[in-house]
């Protein structure tokens, strides 16, 4: 692992920190803080914390010493000052002379020596900071160093390697009891540049950031130099997707009817990953806990264990009893060690956040797409580490006990969070036509209802720029008239998010032309894009709902041509008619299957289908502003492409509703439906 370390960007760091008032120490801490947090080999997802002792100013314009360490919620990889909160140094030094100190009682100590009291918690970790000496200290969950201290004689190879020059501690929980421990060890190792603690990470430290960090980088690297001198790799297995889009709808769909409700999954082949399912010790190194503390709360105890997807046999069932072995398995744990807890738990939810599948590599499990990525790369990790000590010899996590505490610590819970889950969460939702006005609409309403949303368009980029307006969801080009087209954008959709829960069929154009004398052209093209796309896509989602097996909903926009024809609209509104009977026969045919048919029957939005143009030439005609053109109903309110955005969305939740059509044009008696 080489240095990042770049003199010009540290004074350009300076610089840049000296226009905010920061002093060039805490411009140089935030600095190598993102050197570290920018490499996922050293740390992931708001693991691993840095700190400086410096000082700052009090009430009374005093210089008082403090510590700036890393505050909750914050991440190494952009951390800014205000991450690093400054806490007063000798309340803290002051707590060593204690015994014992419960968690709650050490969180109010460390927050009643903040100098600001907008400031976010000070790390966990923040008594070892504070007794370890050095200015500087910096603390990874570095995977090569893990690799090596993750074994049974983990203590030996390490003392091995790094002589004098670390000091290692053996696995303790963190909190109070590893703070004093850290600190003794530091006090009776003089010369060491830094600290392993066994089976959870590493710490260096130094007098200027530089040192600290470059101390961490030669640590690693001997780790790495160590470990690339053990035994090769096993066997080398194909990247493979295979198979994907039809077993992980069949993963999903078993974990939604199993699980406290619908997930999206995050696949990750890759040659590593097949290797390591595969390989032939998998059940017991796979299972044998996470390779540092802090990602139990991230990715439970152990990951779901497959078997290979099997075409020709019901591959759902086999998952549903996997997940049911390992839902009881995790009770089991739970009551084996709650039972010496003080005060008891209450357990959390029994179901895998990680799944590895021989032949496919591994999922991450989560109620939104950025959750399965984190479980996705916090899995990755542990492959990677557990792949590596099991080279070197044979991979040891810390004990099951340590892991339940570890996983129930009240402290390690808060990381995670009290969110509300939102109405659609975990819901994954197609749009087709999402580039236009009203796809891009409803594409933003369902991802604010904590929705993934897949956005389909002819035109990529407009697919594109709606996928991002949707928080990130997935663009794909297709042409929905196009049936080899739609299977491949929804085998893409399966790939990537696991499956599909909602189809918003919204794709359509106007074809005019007075019925007595229009072409046939005009019309067959009109049936190909108002009526056969929606089937076709229709057709492919409920490929994908049928392999889930967890119900779903199919939503149309229909409109009010179906139901009130207009003059001179007869190709555009009889397709329209068509797709409306299509959407009830969905409701009969697949009612059985907990798949619901409904449609949105909207009128005079403007978008693709209604431009500002054909809104003024209208207006004109009637002899109308535009606003009572657009206004001209009963509500006398313009209609928004959101209104009919919500529409789709309260349909989606319309969990008894199916064969309904709901009217969105601010009330239109003529186009009502009786
Ligand atoms: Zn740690």
């Amino acid at each position: 692992m080489e240095s990042r370390w770049s003199e010009a960007d540290a004074a350009d760091f300076v610089r840049r920190y000296a226009d905010q008032g920061v002093a060039e120490d805490l411009a140089l801490r935030v600095y190598s803080s993102r050197l570290l947090g920018a490499d996922p080999r050293l740390v992931q997802h708001g693991g691993g914390n840095t700190s400086l002792k410096t000082s700052a100013r009090d009430v009374f314009g005093a210089e008082v010493p403090v510590l700036c360490v890393k505050g909750s919620g914050w991440d190494l990889g952009d951390i800014e000052p205000p991450g690093l909160p400054a806490v007063r140094l000798e309340p803290l030094l002051a707590l060593r002379r204690l015994e014992t100190l419960s968690d709650e009682a050490m969180v109010d100590a460390q927050r009643g020596a903040l100098i600001s009291s907008a400031a976010p918690n000070p790390s966990v970790e923040t008594l070892l900071h504070a007794w370890v000496a050095p200015r500087y200290v910096d603390h990874t969950h570095a995977n090569a160093v893990l690799a090596l201290s993750d074994q049974p004689d983990g203590e030996a190879i390490c003392r091995d390697l790094y002589g004098a020059r670390m000091a290692l501690a053996p696995y303790c929980m963190p909190g109070f009891q590893l703070a004093k421990l850290a600190a003794d060890v530091f006090e009776t190792h003089p010369g060491a540049e830094g600290m392993i603690l066994l089976k959870h990470g590493v710490f260096t430290w130094g007098e200027t950031a530089r040192e600290a960090y470059e101390r961490m980088i030669a640590v690693v690297t001997a780790a790495e130099q160590r470990l690339s001198a053990a035994r090769p790799p096993p066997a080398r297995a194909a990247a493979s997707r295979a198979g994907l889009a039809e077993a992980a709808p069949a993963i999903r769909g078993a974990l939604a009817q199993a699980g406290d409700g619908r997930v999206v999954l995050d696949h990750r082949g890759g040659e590593a990953n097949l290797a390591f399912a595969v390989g032939a010790e998998a059940l017991r190194y796979a299972q044998a806990g996470p390779v540092t503390p802090d990602h139990v709360i991230r990715i439970k105890p152990w990951p779901l264990i497959l078997p290979p997807p099997d075409t020709a046999s019901d591959y759902g069932a086999a998952v549903r009893a996997a997940l049911a072995d390992y839902a009881a398995r995790y009770r089991a744990y739970f009551e084996r060690h709650d039972a010496r807890a003080e005060p008891r738990k209450r357990m959390l939810d029994p179901w895998p956040r990680w799944a590895l599948v021989p032949g496919l590599g591994l999922f991450g499990i989560g109620a939104s797409r950025k959750e399965a990525a984190v479980a996705a790369d916090v899995a990755q990790t542990n492959v990677e580490v557990i792949a590596a000590a099991e080279r070197l010899g044979r991979f040891e996590s810390i004990s099951e006990a340590d892991l339940f505490d570890m996983e129930y610590w009240s402290l390690e819970q808060a990381k995670l969070g009290q969110a509300r889950r939102p109405a659609l969460a975990g819901a994954v939702a197609a749009v087709t036509g999402g580039g236009g006005t009203i796809g891009a609409a409803i594409a933003r309403a369902f991802a604010a209802q904590g929705a993934a949303v897949a956005v389909l368009d002819l035109d990529l980029a407009a697919a594109e720029t709606a996928a991002r307006a949707a928080g990130g969801g997935l663009a794909l080009a297709c042409d929905v008239t196009n049936p080899a087209d739609v299977l491949a954008a929804f085998d893409r959709i399966a790939e990537t998010f696991g499956g599909l829960d909602i189809l918003v069929s919204n794709a359509g154009a106007a074809f005019t032309g007075v019925i007595g004398e229009v072409d046939d052209a005009v019309l067959r093209r009109s049936f190909e894009l108002n009526f056969f796309a929606h089937q076709h896509c229709a057709q492919a989602a409920l490929r994908i709902l049928k392999r889930q097996g967890a119900g779903g909903s199919l939503l149309f926009n229909v409109s009010k041509q179906a139901v009130n024809p207009g003059p001179g609209f007869g190709p555009y509104g009889l397709a329209k008619a068509a797709l409306l009977a299509l959407v009830r026969q969905y409701a009969v045919d697949h009612g059985p299957d907990g798949v619901r048919a409904n449609a949105v029957n909207a009128d005079r939005i403007r978008s693709g289908l209604l431009t500002d143009e054909m809104v003024a030439e209208r207006a004109r005609a009637r002899g109308l502003s535009e606003r009572d053109y657009l206004a001209g109903n009963l509500l006398g309110r313009e209609v928004s492409a959101e209104d009919v955005a919500q529409a789709f969305v309260s349909l989606a939740l319309a969990e008894s509703s199916t064969g309904a059509v709901l009217t969105v044009d601010g009330g239109n008696i003529a186009a009502a439906l009786r």
